[in-house]
């Protein structure tokens, strides 16, 4: 049964910016996942945000359920977090000197992730990566690098092999004008596949100098490791005297995924503990951001030492620390308290249930999974534990279910290889719109 796009003629302001964007950027987008590929139809083009909701350019209001691919997790416009970058831009915009808000925020990030004693702000998750990656490499003296399949953790040379989502989503074997020699470097392994690990390190342990996963993958959709892939992660890599980097962009503060070490958890940061097996080095993005352009690394201060200006691990950025993006983190991550999180689960749960139950109803295979309150939908049935499963779906039945959802006021990721991303600021109202858009989504995608 073929797809039915939507034409432009729903969305003329946005068909009409989408032709205008194609002259001057690639596709018409600044991130691949942006445009409509793998569902068709035109990319709706956002002219405000406001807590749950989207406005495109012709005024039709959307449920966000993207939010940002994560950031907004207080949802759009938030009065606290808008009042702090108000305050921060008046003061001015970019120093390229060091200044208050960016101690405040590591601060604040250093308090929240117990295993994290020192952090670097960079300006986007690729940097984070790309930095810490580059650290392990200086720190242990060695070249190589593990990474998992299906486990996104920004555009880095080395770490774009079967990098899930975006690849996925515009089926790419992986991406052209990455050199031989920086894939060569990089071992890609099964996700929650201990045995392929060991094996690895058996084979390679003495040139590893890093191996990164994503504390729980949600670039492939939602995959939660294992507990004991999570623990055989720690396990080999101290072995061998590789660094494990737990790369906590997505799943930093919003679904406290660093539960997954057993360590202390954005959600719970009041009952502060110390543990052992923690990774040794981290990176965020995302929600810590705020919806501006500024992410980190951190973890072990002996490993941290080895960054310039005091070690010989270069690293550096213009804009990195910048005072008004601070700002929006550290106002957003203040935000996240308790009833922020108990909401999120709320909220996702509620969506989660009714997609499930309406799915069934129309008796559409499906299975949902869960990473704290991320959760994604895959239109397949049976478990999903690694990217082989995770493309084995019915996206022809993604894209009718997409569409009728946007149709209806709810936009979705357009990719079916994606989490689903709600907020706090989500209420009864913005729920039971995309409750009641569920049932006719459910019938197209039959
Ligand atoms: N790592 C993970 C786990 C991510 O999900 C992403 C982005 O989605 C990145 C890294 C890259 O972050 P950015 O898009 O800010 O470069």
């Amino acid at each position: 049964q073929p797809a039915p796009v939507q034409t432009t003629s729903e969305a003329p302001a946005s068909a009409a910016l989408l032709e205008r964007a194609s002259v001057v950027i690639p596709g018409g987008v600044n991130s691949p996942v942006r445009a409509f590929r793998a569902v068709g139809g035109t990319p709706r083009f956002m002219a405000s945000g406001s807590g749950p909701w989207l406005t495109d350019a012709d005024g039709k209001r959307y449920v966000d359920l993207i939010c940002s691919w994560g950031p907004m997790i207080l949802g759009h416009a938030h009065p606290d977090v808008l009042a702090a970058v108000t305050e921060a831009a008046a003061r001015g915009f970019s120093f390229g000197t060091p200044s208050e808000n960016e101690v405040r925020l590591a601060e604040e990030i250093v308090a929240r992730v117990e295993p994290v004693e020192q952090v670097r702000l960079v300006n986007s998750g690729t940097e984070a990566t790309m930095s810490a990656i580059r650290l392990a490499r200086g720190f242990t003296g060695r070249d190589v690098v593990v990474k998992f399949a299906g486990c996104y953790h920004g555009h880095v040379d080395a770490l774009l092999a079967s990098a899930g989502s975006g690849i996925a989503t515009f089926a790419l074997p992986d991406s052209a004008g990455v050199p031989r020699s920086s894939a060569g470097e990089t071992i890609v392994l099964p996700y929650n596949d201990l045995p392929a690990l060991e094996a690895a390190f058996a084979e390679r342990g003495h040139e590893i100098a890093a191996v990164i996963t994503e504390a729980a993958a949600g670039n492939m959709g939602v995959v939660p490791p294992t507990p004991e892939f999570t623990d055989g992660l720690r396990r080999v890599t101290a072995e061998h005297g590789a660094l494990l980097v737990s790369d906590e962009v997505m799943t930093g503060f919003r679904c406290s995924a660093a539960g997954y070490y057993g360590l202390e958890t954005a959600a719970d940061a009041g009952d502060r503990r110390r543990t052992t097996g923690a990774p040794d080095l981290f990176t965020f993005g995302k929600v810590m951001g705020g919806g501006f352009p500024t992410a980190a690394f951190g973890g072990r201060a002996d490993v941290m030492a080895l960054l310039a200006p005091q070690g010989p691990v270069y690293q550096a950025g213009t804009l990195s620390g910048n005072p008004v993006a601070s700002a929006a983190g550290l106002a957003t991550l203040q935000g996240c308290t308790p009833e922020v999180y108990a909401r999120l689960d709320v909220v996702s749960h509620a969506i989660a249930d009714a997609v499930a139950s309406e799915l069934s109803a129309a008796s559409v295979p499906h299975r949902i999974q869960w990473a704290g309150s991320m959760f994604s939908v895959f239109f397949r049935e049976g478990a999903v534990s690694g990217y082989d499963d995770a493309k084995d779906q019915d996206t022809a039945a993604f894209r009718r279910f997409f569409h009728a959802m946007l149709g209806q006021g709810v936009h979705l990721p357009p990719s079916a290889f994606e989490s689903w991303f709600v907020s706090a600021a989500h209420d009864d109202a913005a729920v039971d719109h995309v409750i009641a858009a569920l049932p006719a989504a459910a019938r197209a995608a039959a």
